[in-house]
């Protein structure tokens, strides 16, 4: 027997439980489907997941009512942020105090958020959450889209949106292409203690291989790392054992934060640079990384994941409004206008990042390191950089508007 939704999300990570979460409690009849069940982050230790949110992000959290739930699993604010260059004295310093805000952005376990979000989901009536259960089959027609459930459920809807991640099965079955640039880098992410104390400050270092990152976690000592390196370098370092692969990570972050004193068990992603042609069609729309996928060097992935959200309830909201079809294509297109050009230049320009950063060109490093100190000086363009990357300013939807205080 098929049941019929108005809206039915087809993933329900961070992005697709937000989605549902932004239309809880609104003129839709909505599902969320997922074959992941929902985990709460390590009693004991950190996961190694974790994603840096901007301060739009969080306001986009607070406006959904799912901040205080993030809140009590727990967030670490990153007040400031170091950036350097393996060869050279170049560095930049980011304070979040220079543009007179407690904090740049938080460092939060993935299973953290999206538990949080899955909580208040659960509070609305409107919204049907079918988790763990996998996706079989989605046929987009032109009165209806239709997701068969592994388990034989037939779900009809006026309206799938594709938040199934970088393999987007949804995005495949409408036949949208996609620009895809293997990175041939691989994102090695573990949790470390160290002798010094973090001081909430996150840390990058340019290798010629690929940046290494050490971002605070919410004891002093933690830290989450994020080590993308070349592949061939990548696969060795993941047969290491774990005391060999400290001395590497030693060596490679050096002693900024002291002796690392632990490292926890690692995970390897591999790492692409993505663009789906379209990000929708009649009776279909795609968010998150189904429709585009950066590399994590800038942290901003899932942040504009989330703006794509916001775009596209408000959209939604606004076609309900008017009394418009939320599934019709020239509706959808304002949701495709307004985030598909930001998305583009977020993937190409850390797409440039990379390539400059991680490259032994015998020219380059005299000018990247320039560059940082130059850019360290001048505080207007800091400022403009802090602004931006936080989500402090640019296009944002209302829902990534923060709340009066
Ligand atoms: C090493 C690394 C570090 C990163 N760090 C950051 C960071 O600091 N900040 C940041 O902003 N971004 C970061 N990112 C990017 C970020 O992780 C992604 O952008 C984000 O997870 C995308 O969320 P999503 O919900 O769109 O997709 P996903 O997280 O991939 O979720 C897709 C969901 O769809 C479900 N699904 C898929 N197929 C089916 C199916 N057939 N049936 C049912 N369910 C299905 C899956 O179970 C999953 O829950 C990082 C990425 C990597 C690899």
């Amino acid at each position: 027997m098929k049941s019929s939704y108005d809206i039915v999300i087809v993933g329900g990570g961070i992005v697709g439980s937000a989605l549902a979460c932004a239309l809880g409690g609104g003129p839709f009849k909505v599902a969320l489907v997922d074959h992941l069940p929902v985990t709460e982050p390590a009693a004991d230790g950190f996961d190694q997941r974790v994603s840096a949110f901007s301060l739009a992000s969080r306001a986009l959290f607070e406006n959904l009512g799912a901040w205080p739930g993030i809140l009590r699993r727990r967030a670490a604010p990153v007040e400031a942020m170091q950036v350097w260059d393996e060869n050279g004295s170049g560095s930049i310093r980011f304070d979040a105090a220079e543009m007179a805000e407690p904090c740049l952005a938080y460092i939060i376990e993935n299973n953290a958020v999206r538990a949080a979000l899955v909580e208040r989901l659960h509070q609305f009536t409107n919204i049907h959450h079918l988790c763990p259960v996998d996706v079989a089959a989605v046929a987009v027609e032109e009165q209806q889209s239709v997701v068969t459930l592994k388990d034989g459920r037939v779900l009809g809807a006026r309206l799938v949106v594709g938040a199934d991640g970088a393999e987007s099965s949804v995005r495949e079955a409408a036949g949208i292409a996609r620009y895809r640039h293997v990175l041939a880098q691989t994102g090695i992410v573990a949790t470390v203690t160290t002798e010094k104390p973090h001081q909430s400050t996150a840390r990058q270092r340019f290798l010629t291989t690929g940046p290494l990152a050490f971002l605070p976690l919410p004891e002093a000592g933690t830290c989450s790392i994020v080590w993308s390196a070349d592949t061939a370098r990548a696969d060795a370092l993941m047969t290491l054992d774990d005391t060999a692969f400290r001395t590497e990570l030693q060596s490679a972050f050096g002693d900024s934060l002291g002796a690392l004193t632990s490292v926890g068990p690692r995970a390897a992603f591999p790492l692409a640079l993505s663009l789906a042609q379209r990000y929708t069609a009649p009776r279909l729309a795609l968010v998150g990384d189904a429709a585009h996928t950066v590399h994590p060097l800038a942290g901003l992935g899932v942040n504009i994941g989330l703006l794509d959200v916001a775009a596209l309830a408000e959209v939604l909201r606004d076609g309900a409004a008017r009394q418009r079809d939320i599934g019709a294509h020239a509706l959808l297109r304002r949701y495709e206008r307004w985030r598909k050009g930001d998305n583009a230049l977020v993937v190409s320009t850390t797409g440039l990042f990379r390539y400059v950063f991680s490259n032994d060109l015998p020219l380059l490093a005299p000018l990247r390191n320039l560059a940082l100190d130059v850019a360290n000086g001048f505080a207007p363009l800091k400022n403009l950089v802090m602004r931006r990357a936080s989500g402090l300013i640019g296009d944002l939807p209302p829902l990534a508007h923060r709340p009066p205080a």
